[in-house]
């Protein structure tokens, strides 16, 4: 009896396995086409769309749109500039569009550009109670410098009035400074752990010596696969706590961005990814915001005026409401 009833489970594990390693191997393959080049791995666009059955369209001036019922992605052939519902959001590599208007997209961007918005359970689910807001630079640090404005205080205003928005909101706020005082890079993100924090908002002001450069970019960190084989440093920067984030912190930064050019109508500078030590080293989904340039006459007397500075408020505040909206009904 006792053989018999062995000998039975062994037959449904032998049929069970022989109907699920096909089965396994083709979700590995995930049916996609590709072709390489010396860049890597490039896959079919019309696979991906398949498998998570978007719509596809051609446009003109070779370009794509991948859409589902929330999210609209416009790519262009041979640029890195994609539009995510309307945002300039910076790919890791151009897609190729070959002939015949066959597509193909960079293996990278597919799990790290467009995944965390087209395959949702690759994101981290947690709810945002607390949030760090950390007002770049201060004491002896300056930041850059305007005509007259420094960026250690602008960064504090704004801050200040983020704040005063999300905790109306009812989130509990942790400012990594409150005055001109100058926390260090890892005190700052060291914050997120022992306050257990769930997310972190870093304000800066851009500069640039080309004092006609305007407008807003937000910052995610840099997916860990884009190691540079010739670089060890940035090999070791590849083990950090904020990669683990890095899905949750690119939609963070989209949200933060295009609320950002809603609320101020500024000019879109773009998605960005960036190794900032802030941004590796928090232990939950992070940003970097740079609200505007100071070296630009311009824009430095509207970052020193009050009602721009409750607009860019307005706008981190609400990019982050709209992530915590979006995390809650995944
Ligand atoms: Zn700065």
């Amino acid at each position: 009896m006792k053989t018999k009833s062995l000998t039975l489970r062994l037959c449904r594990t032998i049929l069970l396995l022989t109907i699920l390693l096909p089965l396994s191997s083709f979700a590995l393959n995930g049916r996609m086409r590709f072709i390489t080049t010396q860049d890597g791995r490039y896959l079919r666009l019309g696979d991906l769309a398949e498998q998570w059955q978007l719509h596809s369209e051609n446009m003109p001036n070779d370009r794509i749109v991948l859409a589902d019922r929330n999210y609209r992605f416009e790519l262009g052939a041979g640029s890195r500039g994609a539009r995510l519902n309307g945002t300039l959001l910076y790919l890791h590599y151009p897609p190729i569009c070959a002939p015949e208007g066959k597509w193909f997209l960079h293996q990278l961007d597919m799990e790290r550009s467009l995944k965390p918005y087209f395959d949702t359970d690759s994101l981290y689910p947690d709810p945002v109670r607390r949030i760090i807001l950390d007002p770049g630079h201060g004491g002896a640090d300056p930041g850059a410098r305007g005509e007259t404005l420094l960026e250690k205080e602008i960064n504090l205003a704004v801050a200040r009035r983020v704040a005063a928005r999300l905790r109306a909101a009812g989130f509990e706020v942790v400012m990594t400074r409150d005055d001109d005082s100058e926390p260090t890079l890892a005190e700052r993100s060291a914050l997120v752990r022992t306050t257990n924090s769930d997310l972190f908002v870093s304000i800066h002001q851009n500069a640039a010596t080309n004092r006609n450069a305007i407008g807003i970019e937000t910052f995610c960190v840099t997916p860990p696969e884009l190691s540079n084989p010739a670089d060890s440093r940035n090999n070791r920067q590849n083990d950090c706590p904020g990669h683990r984030f890095e899905r949750n912190s690119l939609r963070l930064a989209t949200g933060i961005q295009s609320q950002l050019l809603r609320h101020t109508g500024a000019t879109d500078r773009g998605v960005k990814r960036a190794r900032f030590r802030v941004l590796r080293m928090s232990d939950c989904p992070a940003v970097l915001v740079e609200c505007g340039f100071i070296s630009n006459h311009e824009e430095e007397q509207k970052l020193g005026r009050e009602d721009y500075q409750e607009q860019l408020a307005e706008g981190i505040a609400s990019g982050i409401l709209q992530y915590c909206r979006e995390l809650e009904e995944l």
